[in-house]
C-alpha cells in the first residue's frame, strides 16, 4: 500500500489529478479541502472487495482490510498527526507520544509541503520516510533544475 500511495501521489496527484490536490499544498481555508475527495476514491477498492468477498475466508477480504488500515492509519499520521486537523488532530498531536520515527515522518512531510506547485516536490510516500537531510538535497537540487529551465 505505500508503494500504491507513493506512486498515486507522485504521477497521479502531482499529475493529472492536481486540480484536486492542490488546494493540500496551499493556506487551509477550511474544514473540508477538495483533496478530500481522494480519500473516497481510495475507500471505493475496498468497498468493492469487502461487498464481494463479504467474509474472512476469502483473500481479498483480507486485501480489503489491508487497504482499510493502510487508509485508517494515514488518516491519523497525515491529518490528525502531521495537518493537525480540527480539535482530533490537535489533541492527538499533544497526546502521542513523540519517537524519532515519528518526528521523521513528520519532518519528510513538512518537506513535500515546502513546495506549493505540482512540481519539485520530495518524499511523495508516508509511512515510509526518507531521512531529512536527504530531502533537503533532493529539494535543493529540484529548485536548481527549475532555475535551469527558466533561464
Ligand atoms: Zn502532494
Ligand atoms: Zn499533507
Amino acid at each position: 500500500m505505500e508503494a500504491t500511495a507513493y506512486l498515486v501521489h507522485r504521477f497521479i496527484m502531482h499529475g493529472p489529478g492536481w486540480h484536486w490536490h492542490r488546494d493540500h499544498h496551499q493556506p487551509s481555508l477550511g474544514l473540508l479541502e477538495r483533496n478530500d475527495r481522494y480519500a473516497l476514491i481510495f475507500a471505493l477498492p475496498a468497498a468493492v472487495l469487502f461487498i464481494v468477498w463479504p467474509g474472512p475466508e476469502y483473500t481479498m477480504w483480507w486485501v480489503a482490510l489491508g487497504i482499510s488500515a493502510y487508509g485508517l492509519l494515514y488518516m491519523v499520521f497525515h491529518d490528525l498527526v502531521v495537518h493537525r486537523r480540527g480539535w482530533i488532530g490537535r489533541w492527538c498531536r499533544q497526546h502521542i507520544p513523540r519517537s524519532a520515527y515519528l518526528d521523521r515522518l513528520v519532518n519528510a512531510h513538512h518537506l513535500h509541503h515546502a513546495v506549493q506547485g505540482r512540481q519539485g516536490a520530495v518524499s511523495f510516500g508516508f509511512l515510509y520516510a526518507p531521512p531529512p537531510e536527504r530531502l533537503r538535497q533532493e529539494l535543493k537540487h529540484r529548485a536548481n533544475q527549475r532555475d535551469e529551465y527558466r533561464v
